[in-house]
């Protein structure tokens, strides 16, 4: 069943101007920006500007030029942030039981120190 997207949710907004973010990258299909609470020195979301609940809803719906805007877009934030060399990590978080809390897709790119071990 396709998901009920909120189109007033904080990343709908950031996406119309409503909403101030500091930007890294901006291309057809993808916006990026930093996460305004960083959980690593390098702490990077990039989004859909489709309007996509979350991986699932993405991965069903989107068009494949969407799909290689969205994950070009994740390489060259990497790549961008300096991030690629030593390494680092890409999560998305997919609804309740992986404590979404923004219901518009977003891929997670963290990097800047010394990950550690995946913790679920
Ligand atoms: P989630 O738990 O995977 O949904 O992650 C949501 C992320 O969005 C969290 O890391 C928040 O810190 C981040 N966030 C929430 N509001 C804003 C904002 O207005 N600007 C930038 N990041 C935000």
């Amino acid at each position: 069943m396709a998901k009920t997207y909120d189109p007033n949710n904080v990343f709908a907004r950031i996406l119309r101007g409503e909403i101030p973010c500091k930007k890294v990258l901006e291309t057809e299909h993808a916006l990026a920006f930093h996460d305004i609470n960083p959980q690593a020195p390098t702490h990077i979301l990039v989004i859909p500007k489709g309007a996509y609940v979350d991986i699932d809803d993405f991965s069903a719906r989107a068009t494949e030029t969407e799909i290689a805007g969205l994950f070009r877009a994740v390489g060259e934030v990497a790549r961008g942030a300096g991030a690629a060399e030593p390494g680092y990590r890409i999560l998305s978080n997919c609804g309740e039981d992986a404590n979404q809390e923004v219901p518009h897709l977003h891929i997670h790119v963290f990097a800047g120190r010394r990950l550690g071990p995946m913790i679920v």
